[in-house]
């Protein structure tokens, strides 16, 4: 019989954190850069690809059952799990990427949602840009809410009121954010809504993956036919944003954000402090 392993990692699991939480957030940032109109999802993904192996890390999505790719790129009404390919990046298009790194058998799991400029329809691209800034807001939320809660279920309670004080968003209810360590999807789960289960104890070792994933429409999403991606039934535009958060002794850090989420958090009166 397997050991259950604790969801609490010692202060040297959180230190070997670090590094794969970096990678991830440098890959990310290169995907970024490249982001314009023209551009492939595909050659989006081999630019993660390039900067997870120079950084002599290994692509943890690629360790997922059946898939092949480094990132996940959610484009319009699509809301996750996207697939890379040959679809080509257009002026005005809602785009999630998704992205994680393995370093030293840790993880590192992150993703961003960013709207392409198109000055022929400034109302389309306004409202894309507000989903993302609402879902970006609710992942800071829930991080927030991390740093004071005594039980899990406060992070979803977080996000959900803070994307219900915006306005009409959906949440996703079926997909959720998760504990992250030795591999990248592990327990427990973080609901971005609330629930009843007050879930773990927040306290040091804890590490979470929190990533909202909100619609401007309904909620309801389908699978496509390539088994993966995760579109709206209405067809609205969703977003996904995602960090993994560290609890340690001194408070809470952002690991895949180079600040440590200074600057999301700045706006909750919370300062994140640097894994000793
Ligand atoms: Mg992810
Ligand atoms: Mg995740």
């Amino acid at each position: 019989m397997a050991l259950r392993r604790s969801i609490y990692k010692t202060p040297a699991q959180l230190r070997a954190m670090v590094e794969p939480g970096l990678i991830t957030a440098r890959a990310l940032a290169a995907v970024r850069e490249l982001i314009a109109p023209g551009i492939t999802t595909l050659e989006l993904d081999a630019e993660a690809s390039r900067i997870i192996t120079a950084a002599g890390a290994k692509s943890n999505f690629q360790m997922v059952r059946g898939y092949r790719h480094t990132i996940c790129t959610s484009v319009d009404e699509q809301v996750v799990h996207g697939i890379p390919g040959d679809r080509v990046l257009r002026a005005g298009d809602i785009l999630s990427v998704d992205a994680g790194a393995e370093y030293q058998g840790w993880n590192g799991d992150s993703a961003f949602t960013i709207v392409l400029p198109d000055p022929s329809r400034p109302e389309v691209v306004a409202a894309r840009e507000e989903l993302s800034r609402v879902t970006e807001g609710s992942l800071w939320a829930g991080i927030a809410a991390l740093a004071t809660a005594r039980r899990l279920n406060e992070v979803g309670a977080a996000i959900q009121d803070y994307v219900d004080a915006q306005g009409e968003y959906g949440i996703l209810a079926d997909y959720v954010g998760h504990g992250i360590g030795r591999k990248m999807h592990e327990s427990p789960s973080v609901f971005n809504y609330r629930v009843s289960d007050p879930g773990p104890e927040v306290r040091p070792g804890l590490v979470l993956a929190i990533e909202p994933m909100v619609v401007a429409g309904d909620p309801a999403t389908f699978i496509e036919e390539d088994d993966w991606t995760v579109s709206t039934v209405d067809g609205s535009a969703g977003s996904h944003w995602e960090h993994s958060v560290a609890v340690h002794d001194g408070g809470i850090w952002v690991l895949t954000a180079p600040d440590g989420g200074a600057a999301g958090l700045a706006a909750f009166g919370i300062e994140p402090q640097p894994i000793g």
